[in-house]
């Protein structure tokens, strides 16, 4: 099938789209880091104002006292809202590594392969996009469909700003398309696990280590009791994940039974029906522990990101995006589920079909090893560029949504 000549020629685009890459990751925008994520927004803006002057560009607030440093927006770039077809095309420009993280710089592994902050996860899929909407804009029949493109500070840290703005974003189009990074063998992501985050404080009563000990009631032995119970939770759930992430008790002095105990704890779920059986046990070990004599432990939290399960019509995309992908050259690849959650679980959840992990390969996420192939960023936008084409030429029918 034939591709158009802004698509095919893409890869010539190859070393400019790195250095794009490298700019970008240059800035740094950890989730908590404002004046960074203020730069970054900025510098997403003026690349996008000057590749696209007929789209509107509108700052969306998303504050999130707690979790997110004030001020911080949401970039929302539009395209034809009125066309007849709408998409979504989304990523997040925040990163795990902060103002202070001594990972901070890019660095060419080989020819083809950038180290760096957040290259795949995912200024790198931003820039996919960002290469994949110019090659569509000139193709020939764009302007029969819209497009919005959703870019948000505050993935990494749960979307706690911004996922309102997810939900009302899916309400107005007919499919969505989430630039994680693609898996190190080219797979995409089909389904992703639900997340949630627990706080565990167990308090028990101070005295006298040498003293009267027998008065004291040690929260650190009772919260490790608890801990490595509910640790045994997946034995009995096996699509259940349960990490306890840190824990931090008593004082200074060692002479002392400690009083206070707290832990966190990261809790992942594969379908929306293993919530209830995850929290009734989570429960019944607080329970257990609260009814020893002069212990307590407090369980808060909850679940941030539903589950993401595969949607039918995603099927059907699937082996449209696998077409696309054989008619440009790229390898055979599949789609698999991931542990992570992303941002496609809230589309997902609001009924919106998407497909996820549709940026360049990379690996080594969250960790000063993150790197991508920037030899498939190219490719990856042509996949993207020649769905979005064979959509508006009315070759690919997406599911039709009240908008
Ligand atoms: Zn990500």
């Amino acid at each position: 099938m034939s591709v158009p000549p802004s698509i095919a020629t893409l890869p010539a685009r190859t070393a400019e789209l790195g250095g794009l890459l490298e700019r970008w990751a240059a800035l740094n925008s950890g989730s908590g880091h404002g004046a960074g994520l203020v730069r970054m927004c900025a510098a997403l803006r003026t690349e996008f104002a000057q590749a696209f002057p007929a789209a509107s560009i509108t700052d969306l607030p998303a504050d999130a006292p707690g979790f997110n440093p004030p001020g911080v927006q949401a970039l929302s770039i539009r395209m034809r809202p009125t066309a007849p077809g709408q998409v979504l095309l989304c990523g997040h420009y925040d990163t795990v590594f902060g103002a202070d993280d001594p990972f901070q710089q890019c660095r060419w592994l080989d020819g083809r392969t950038l180290n760096g902050p957040g290259v795949a996860d995912m200024k790198g899929g931003l820039v996919t996009l960002f290469a994949a909407l110019q090659a569509f804009e000139q193709s020939p029949h764009s302007a029969r469909l819209g497009w919005e493109v959703l870019l948000t500070p505050d993935e990494e840290t749960g979307s706690h700003g911004t996922v309102e703005i997810f939900r009302a974003a899916a309400r107005r189009h007919q499919f969505g398309f989430v630039f994680e990074p693609a898996r190190p063998s080219g797979d995409i992501i089909h389904s992703r696990k639900g997340t949630g985050v627990f706080t565990a404080t167990c308090h028990g009563r101070a005295a006298h280590a040498a003293k009267v000990p027998n008065d004291g009631r040690n929260a650190i032995l009772a919260l490790a009791g608890f801990l490595l119970e509910i640790a045994q939770i997946p034995a009995a759930l096996p699509d259940v994940m349960v990490n306890v992430g840190n824990i931090r008790g008593g004082t200074a002095a060692t002479n002392i039974v400690p009083h206070l105990a707290v832990a966190e704890i990261d809790v992942r779920i594969t379908r929306p029906a293993d919530r209830e059986p995850l929290l009734a046990r989570l429960r019944a070990a607080a329970d257990r522990l609260s009814a020893g004599d002069g212990l307590r432990l407090e369980l808060t939290g909850g679940f941030n990101r539903p589950p993401k399960e595969c949607l039918p019509a995603e099927e059907a995309a699937f082996r449209h995006w696998q077409q696309a992908a054989q008619d440009v050259g790229v390898a055979p690849f599949t789609w698999v589920h991931g542990a992570g959650g992303s941002d496609g679980n809230f589309l997902t959840e609001a009924g919106l079909p998407n497909l996820d992990g549709l940026g360049p390969i990379g690996d080594q996420l969250h960790s000063d090893r993150e790197f991508c192939r920037v030899d498939t960023i190219a490719p990856r936008a042509q996949i993207a560029a020649l769905f979005l084409h064979r959509v508006a030429a009315g070759e690919i029918k997406l599911p039709m949504r009240n908008l």
